[in-house]
């Protein structure tokens, strides 16, 4: 037999891992688990014990406890004890924990590493290289930010007792995402993992006692979606940190609307892979491999769409079939497979029923010739092609080892069919023309852009999502702002309860537009010139569609003014222009940051020459003082010159991640922002929201005090004569609640900020969830405008923006 001949029929043999240094942990536990408290082991007798299966074989591994109200308020109230001391431990020493944990990760390496394959049923060599390796990293990487807090981010502090609660396909992984930055930032946490993988994370509770983090400081609960509601719900959590599919994110997003808790939400992705004709077509068969059948294609931000160019769809498309054919699936411990097993006969079931649903949509379903183990939750790599893009299996995230296929003809199309999903987490991008690839990587709605690469994480980088994945950052130095508050801010708590709000938005009937006595003149005098303020869109003024028109009181209940009654028609017609204006070629986020500088710029010396008269207008709006009202317009006319400011230096970074590339962290506009001011300081608050959002690329809606609206209407000249391009700031005036619900209701809004009344606020949060749009509400706190920190703070560019991360490695 000659070397050719053995090297073509050379088959691999199994490597397996051994299973027994598992085996003699969980028999060191009977096999039994509670729950870590307080850095005890609490195990109620009263509570029921759940088995924790292999997926790859059916066998029980463990019984863990399902948590119930006693063992969460427990948690929770260790957490809260700790919290006081930890929060204020100097940096430096927390730093020394998290370098302890880290430390003891790499340890237990292994034991970490297998216990994860047994447990979620992911390939050994997955837990192995990347699991857990990610794990130690992020408790590294972590550890130098408290190091270096206490200096580089002394104007925050920890946010307070934080509920976490993580999916089940990167068990460990998720923990770390989740734990590492919150205790580096001072805070505490109560951890509930997901009920089909609970034992990796009791095995990282005991290594967080073996490293000697004060008790409380990490908890770790067992127990289901019923254990994760109690934590979400706890008036004693702060915040809510939850990874997760889109479907519960909703759930949170209304069980905590209107607490004052902080929320992050990585949720659900449909990501595309595209393939143009220019790219290395080999290496991107196996970016495919990596992109849907990493972790069997369960992994949140799976390229699971494939976009391949029309002139190279067959041939790429024939050597993927090839691929597959070389697949194997198997025993996750065997060192050689590439897929393991699904993580549970229901999620097998659903994936199984996705694909028969391809098949009724008319989808051609490949399934490679390969054999699958006898016994198992087994299921081939799968490739859907001939499916219409508007299909539910290409709409809807399947969550296993399927991938749909369409192709495209333009790189703008390409990039239109890839923003075609209610989803926004990540995308791969291939083509061997720098140019394209990263025009098509800014054009992706996307919070992860992989240029010929994908999958690829690292600690110093964020991970989140756009529209229906969610909010928040995970990682990099835009994920520790999630753990931390501005150091002048309380936890909003406001006083009333969620469930006693009524369901509809508050709306006030307008006072009767021209009381009897007004403009009553003597004979002699001339009548006065009628002056009523229209609405302004599209960089024209505009009548209210409803042609009703609301009257506007001056302090002693005199009429000072009209102006026009906005309805939803007028919002959508705001929209529709702000949209516009985005979308415009080229849109205002399009524009050099110098360009949009300059405007603002424009703005303040405009304003800042109509001193006089918007001081005049203030007076007699609000009855203050002609020196207090001079100070409002003194400081909206710097807080522009802040903003134009900041309009060319919060583009982003370079992050410092593993990758031998480069990784930059954009901070992109949301879009379209529906902004509802606050009556306080008319023109100063309505300045202090408008400036940033537009200052960082966003159009916006503004909806003006409803109270004291006249200075917002004059602006209008103001912004008429500084070049902003129209539909950039639309201003439509009215009832604050009855605008902004019309706002958050809109597919096309990408963002709204509502600075109202405590219920206003829970409205907004609450029917945020819909779509899940990104909010920023007071809560009904008044605000500090006049102060710089409060009212021009870091707050205000982070709410206006969405940081997006492209890897391009480099190397020949
Ligand atoms: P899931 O059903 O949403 O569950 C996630 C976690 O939430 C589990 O711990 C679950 O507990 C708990 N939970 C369920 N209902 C709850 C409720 N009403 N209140 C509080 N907690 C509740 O998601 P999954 O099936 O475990 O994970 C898959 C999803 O996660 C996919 O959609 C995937 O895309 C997403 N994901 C996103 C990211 C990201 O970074 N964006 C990363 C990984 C995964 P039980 O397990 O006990 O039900």
């Amino acid at each position: 037999m000659s070397l050719l001949d053995i090297y073509e029929t050379m088959d691999y043999g199994p490597a397996p891992e051994s299973p027994a240094a598992v085996n003699a942990w969980l028999d060191e536990h009977e096999r039994k688990f509670g729950m870590f408290i307080d850095n005890q082991w609490v195990s109620p007798e009263d509570v029921e014990y759940y088995p924790s299966y292999n997926p790859a074989d059916g066998e029980k591994l463990a019984d863990t406890a399902q948590a119930g109200q006693v063992e969460v308020d427990q948690a929770v109230h260790a957490a809260r004890r700790a919290f006081e001391s930890w929060s204020s431990t100097a940096g430096t020493v927390r730093a020394r924990y998290l370098y302890a944990l880290a430390r003891n990760i790499q340890k237990h390496h292994r034991l970490l590493a297998v216990l994860e394959s047994l447990d979620n049923g992911k390939p050994i060599r997955e837990s192995r290289d990347i699991d857990v390796p990610l794990l130690a990293r992020h408790f590294y990487y972590h550890a130098g930010w408290a190091q270096l807090m206490d200096r580089e981010l002394s104007e925050y502090q920890a946010v307070g007792v934080i509920g976490q609660i993580i999916p089940w396909n990167f068990p460990l992984l998720m923990l770390a995402w989740k734990i590492a930055p919150a205790i580096a930032m001072g805070n505490t946490v109560v951890l509930k993992p997901a009920s089909y993988t609970r034992l990796t994370a009791l095995l990282f509770a005991e290594i967080v006692a073996e490293a000697g983090l004060p008790p409380g400081v990490v908890n770790v609960i067992t127990g289901s979606s019923k254990a994760g509601s109690m934590i979400v719900t706890h008036p004693d959590v702060d915040k809510i940190a939850f990874t997760g599919s889109t479907e519960v994110g909703r759930i949170l997003r209304r069980q905590t609307a209107g607490s004052g808790k902080k929320l992050s939400l990585e949720l659900g992705g449909k990501s595309p892979f595209i393939v143009f004709d220019d790219a290395d077509l080999d290496s991107a068969v196996e970016g495919v491999v990596d992109a849907i059948w990493f972790n069997q294609g369960q992994v949140c931000c799976a390229g699971s769409r494939l976009l391949v160019q029309e002139n190279v769809a067959e041939q790429f498309i024939s050597k993927l079939k090839a691929r597959m054919q070389h697949m194997r699936v198997g025993d996750p411990l065997d060192k050689c497979i590439d897929m393991g097993a699904i993580v549970d006969q229901t999620q097998w079931d659903t994936v199984d029923g996705w694909v028969k649903t391809g098949t009724t949509e008319g989808g051609e379903v490949f399934q490679p010739d390969i054999s699958l183990p006898e016994q198992g939750c087994f299921y081939k790599p799968t490739l859907i092609t001939n499916l219409e893009p508007a299909a539910e299996t290409v709409q809807e995230e399947i969550f296993g080892p399927v991938l749909v296929s369409l192709t495209f003809r333009k790189p703008g199309e390409a990039v239109a069919l890839a923003n075609n999903t209610r989803y926004g987490l990540a995308a791969s991008i291939w083509s061997d023309n720098i140019n394209l690839a990263l025009d098509a990587a800014s054009k992706v709605k996307a919070g992860s852009v992989w240029v010929n690469c994908t999958n690829l994480f690292d600690a110093a980088s964020g991970f989140g999502g756009y529209r229906e994945s969610g909010f928040g950052r995970e990682g990099g130095v835009e994920g520790l702002f999630e753990y931390l508050r501005p150091a002048w801010q309380e936890r909003p708590r406001p006083s009333f309860d969620p469930a006693e709000v009524s369901a509809t938005w508050s709306t006030t009937t307008p006072a009767r537009p021209t009381l009897p006595d007004n403009g009553r003149q003597s004979a002699k005098e001339l009548p006065k010139v009628d002056r009523t303020p229209k609405m302004y869109i599209g960089g024209k003024q505009a009548r209210p569609d409803g042609n009703y028109t609301r009257a506007v009181l001056g302090p002693k209940g005199e009429l000072i003014g009209q102006i026009g009654d906005g309805n939803r028609k007028d919002i959508r017609n705001a929209v529709e222009a702000a949209h516009a204006a985005h979308t415009a070629k080229p849109g205002w986020a399009m524009r050099h940051a110098y360009n949009r500088s300059q405007i603002l710029y424009f703005i303040g010396e405009n304003l800042d020459a109509r001193s006089v008269e918007f001081a005049q207008r203030l007076r007699v709006m609000t009855g203050q003082t002609l020196k207090s009202a001079q100070t409002e317009v003194e400081l909206a006319v710097k807080r522009l010159f802040t903003y134009a400011a900041w309009a060319d230096k919060f583009g982003g970074s370079v992050q410092e991640t593993t990758l031998r590339g480069i990784t930059v962290a954009i901070n992109e506009p949301l879009g379209v922002l529906g902004i509802a001011c606050p009556d306080e300081y008319p023109l100063l608050a309505f300045v202090s929201l408008m400036a940033p959002a537009i200052a960082r690329g966003n159009t916006v809606v503004m909806v003006p005090s409803q109270v004291h609206p006249l200075s917002a209407t004059d602006l209008y000249q103001v912004l008429d004569t500084s070049d902003v391009p129209g539909g950039v700031v639309n201003i439509v005036t009215g009832d604050r609640d009855h605008l902004t619900k019309t706002l958050i209701e809109h597919e096309d809004v990408d963002g709204v900020w509502y600075f109202g009344t405590a219920e206003g606020s829970y409205h907004t949060e609450y029917e945020s969830a819909a779509n899940m749009k990104r909010t920023w509400v007071n809560y009904g706190i008044a605000h500090d405008w006049e102060n710089d920190e409060t009212g021009a703070g870091h707050e205000f560019l982070h709410e206006a923006t969405q940081v997006k991360n492209i890897w391009v490695p480099t190397g020949e």
